[in-house]
């Protein structure tokens, strides 16, 4: 529910002769104590959070869609092994459960300095604190040749929902025998093992219904996440189907032709693929980069105990879009940081101490549906960043057997169910 202005409680507060802090610098007139811009896994999670420490404060989460389709196990979808619906949830318990004002609109710009958010429509949301979960949008003019227009033809479905339907239609239009090229970014990008995962999960689907089809990945990169074990896996499950060309054997793209649906390499080779999946480079998202927010990378820089930002007081930046030292661009890390954000949030409002961080991160991947592995990690907020714990987590052991991968991909089932109940139940 929104609440008075500052200026308003400051005059109330002078007639009966209370001593408020009082603030003129907002002049909107819907306020909160916090504006969450982004519902997914750190937005959600900071709204709840919030409500859930400090219920007197007035939180508002302003969020685009009435659906939210989480890119965790969007590649199981890809794979035919779960339906679309079965990743999407809805905001209703944030609403009625936890109190939180959801506003499903597109924020337009926030104004730091006015500490308000503007919205389509003139609308203005004012904020003593803002938490922007914006996650990630596209450089599209980083790769010649890559455009709006091939956002249709090459879906990324690197934001899940509708990207991820249309990728998984081609897939199943493709014909026995057909090439899918997948072409995963240079680091930092979102969910570092996310396009490995990707390549297994679509493996499994053609080794079935179209085995005589291949996976190309023409990665920028020369290692990747998890690469011992999934080129292992690979080996085991589906012998001779994918193909990985690493930097040096010339696997970066330099050049894309979306109608041709060829993908031009750095030392000229023309790759033609039957179902091409570009995954775009990545920056914060816009919201953030449009205020000024982010370096010259594209990311945002913060304080690693509070996630204030470094270029703005009172807008906090959590998830994808932050730059957060070691930790990963995973669900997880956001969920994580999403919570020491709130707690920092509420200290900052009730006059207390900051709490240095302590985060976890584990990301599971799934090579096939029974088989799982995964790689874990402990960190923690030092002055200038956040930092692995030596010796803290570690990676699915190389040579274990059946049991032991149909078990973490069990986990990673339970997982799933703990988090998003975590951030929307
Ligand atoms: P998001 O979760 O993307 O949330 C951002 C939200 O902000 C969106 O709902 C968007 O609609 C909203 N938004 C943006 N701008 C505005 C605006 N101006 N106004 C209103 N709303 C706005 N992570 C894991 O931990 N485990 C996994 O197994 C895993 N698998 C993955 C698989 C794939 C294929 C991919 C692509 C990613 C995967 N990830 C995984 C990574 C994970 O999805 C992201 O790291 C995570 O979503 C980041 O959280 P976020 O809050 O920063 O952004």
């Amino acid at each position: 529910m929104p609440r008075f202005s500052r200026r308003t409680v400051g005059k109330a507060a002078l007639a009966t002769g209370l001593s408020v802090l009082v603030s003129t610098k907002s002049r909107a007139q819907e306020r909160f104590d916090v504006v969450v811009v982004g519902g997914g896994f750190g937005g959600a999670t900071a709204a709840k959070y919030i409500r859930k420490i400090a219920p007197k404060l007035s939180v508002a989460l302003i969020e685009q869609n009435e659906v939210f389709y989480t890119c965790p196990f969007s590649n199981l979808v890809l794979g035919g092994v779960r339906p679309l619906n079965s990743i999407a949830h809805r905001y209703d318990n944030l609403a009625s459960k936890w109190g939180i004002t959801v506003i499903h609109q597109r924020a337009g710009r926030i104004d730091p300095g006015a500490r308000l958010i503007r919205m389509p429509g003139g609308r203005e949301i004012g904020f003593d604190k803002a938490i922007l979960s914006p996650g990630i949008d596209f450089d599209l003019e980083a790769i010649p040749g890559y455009d709006k227009a091939a956002l249709a033809l090459m879906p990324h479905a690197w934001k899940a929902g509708p990207q991820t339907r249309d990728l998984r239609a081609q897939l199943e239009a493709m014909q026995d025998g057909g090439t899918v090229i997948i072409s995963p970014p240079k680091n930092p990008f979102r969910c570092p093992p996310g396009p490995y995962e990707r390549a297994s999960m679509i493996a499994h689907y053609l080794k079935t219904a179209k085995p005589k089809s291949k996976i190309l990945i023409l990665d920028p990169k020369s290692k990747f996440s998890k690469e011992g074990l999934f080129k292992q896996a690979w080996k085991q499950l589906y012998p001779g189907m994918i193909e990985h060309l690493a930097a040096a054997d010339d696997g970066e793209v330099v050049r894309v032709d979306a109608r041709k649906l060829e993908l031009e390499s750095a030392f000229g080779t023309v790759h033609k693929g039957d179902v091409v999946n570009f995954i775009p480079p990545q920056t914060a998202g816009v919201i953030a980069t449009n205020a000024g927010l982010a370096n010259d990378d594209g990311w945002c820089p913060v304080d690693p105990v509070t996630f204030e930002s470094r270029k703005a007081k009172d807008v906090h930046i959590i998830g994808d879009s932050a730059v957060a030292g070691a930790m990963p661009k995973s669900g997880f890390s956001a969920n994580s940081q999403g919570k020491i954000a709130a707690l920092n949030v509420v200290a900052a409002l009730t006059g207390r101490q900051p709490v240095d961080g302590s985060f976890a991160n584990t990301c599971y991947s799934f090579v096939a549906p029974d088989y799982g592995i995964s790689v874990a990690k402990v960190y923690r907020s030092t002055p200038d960043s956040i930092v692995g714990i030596e010796g803290s987590g570690g990676l699915s052991p190389k040579d274990a057997d059946a049991d032991f991968r149909a078990a973490e991909a069990h986990y990673a089932e339970g997982w799933y169910d703990a988090i998003t109940q975590d951030m929307f139940g």
